[in-house]
């Protein structure tokens, strides 16, 4: 199957509310083209030298396109990222959050989206926030949204998570059903600067039941592109 209609075949399958952020890790320009071509309007790269490397390959393309942050942001990266892409899924405290907001102006910018990270299987190898370090968690980032919401030049507008990967994608049905609960009260607050509309859940392995557990928004690569075979970048 060619990345076309595996891309094709995705979209019609997911509900139209679901957004589908095409994970670009190592992935070639020819590659993301046929996705763009086949009809995806949103990106997530991983590494900001790789989304920044993409996008000058792509030329005036890169414009037809949302470019997501879905990987670890260091904070020597904010400025380069801040120009290079247009949302930060992986915001992972009131640290970096700052950080970023310092430095939206100087990137040429006003606001920036952002969603806040959750490791909500508290594993080791996961970037994110531990629930773990942090109960009651849902009242932790209660507080922690108040805090951001002072910040002008963020818009808190969703939450990210990976999830434990399991051999039974089932295993991980529990850890997207909390993440959507936590997700839900954030909802309900009414803060300035935050407009929490995304719960972005899911990957080739799970996005079916992130969708069941109220994802509305999934991160898929291997099942639009295949195994991961090229090296582009690094
Ligand atoms: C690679 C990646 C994905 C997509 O993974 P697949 O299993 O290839 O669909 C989703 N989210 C993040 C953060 C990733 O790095």
């Amino acid at each position: 199957m060619s990345i076309t209609d595996n891309y094709r075949r995705l979209r019609e399958e997911i509900p139209d509310n679901v957004t589908i952020v095409l994970a670009g890790k190592k992935r070639s320009p020819h590659e993301i083209v046929e996705a763009i071509e086949a009809g995806a309007r949103d990106i997530g790269q991983n590494y900001v030298q790789e989304c920044s490397a993409m996008r000058k390959a792509l030329g005036a393309r890169a414009e037809d396109v949302t470019w997501h942050m879905i990987g670890h942001l260091q904070t020597n990266k904010i400025n380069k990222a801040l120009r290079e892409l247009d949302v930060i899924q992986t915001v992972d405290s009131l640290e970096k959050a700052i950080a970023i907001d310092q430095r939206v102006e100087a990137a040429g910018k006003t606001v920036i989206p952002v969603y806040i990270e959750i490791n909500i299987g508290n594993e080791d190898s996961k970037m994110g926030i531990n629930p773990d370090e942090h109960e009651p968690f849902e009242d932790y980032m209660e507080r922690l949204v108040v805090e951001m919401s002072d910040l002008v030049h963020l818009k808190i507008a969703g939450l990210m998570t990976m999830g434990p990967r399991f051999g039974n994608p089932e295993d991980t049905r529990p850890y997207f059903a909390r993440t959507k609960n936590i997700f839900d009260k954030l909802q309900t607050l009414t803060l300035p600067n935050v407009d929490m509309q995304y719960l972005s859940m899911g990957m080739t392995n799970s996005y079916r039941i992130a969708i069941e557990e109220g994802s509305n928004m999934v991160r898929i690569g291997t099942a639009v592109f295949g195994e991961r075979a090229c090296q582009w970048v690094e």
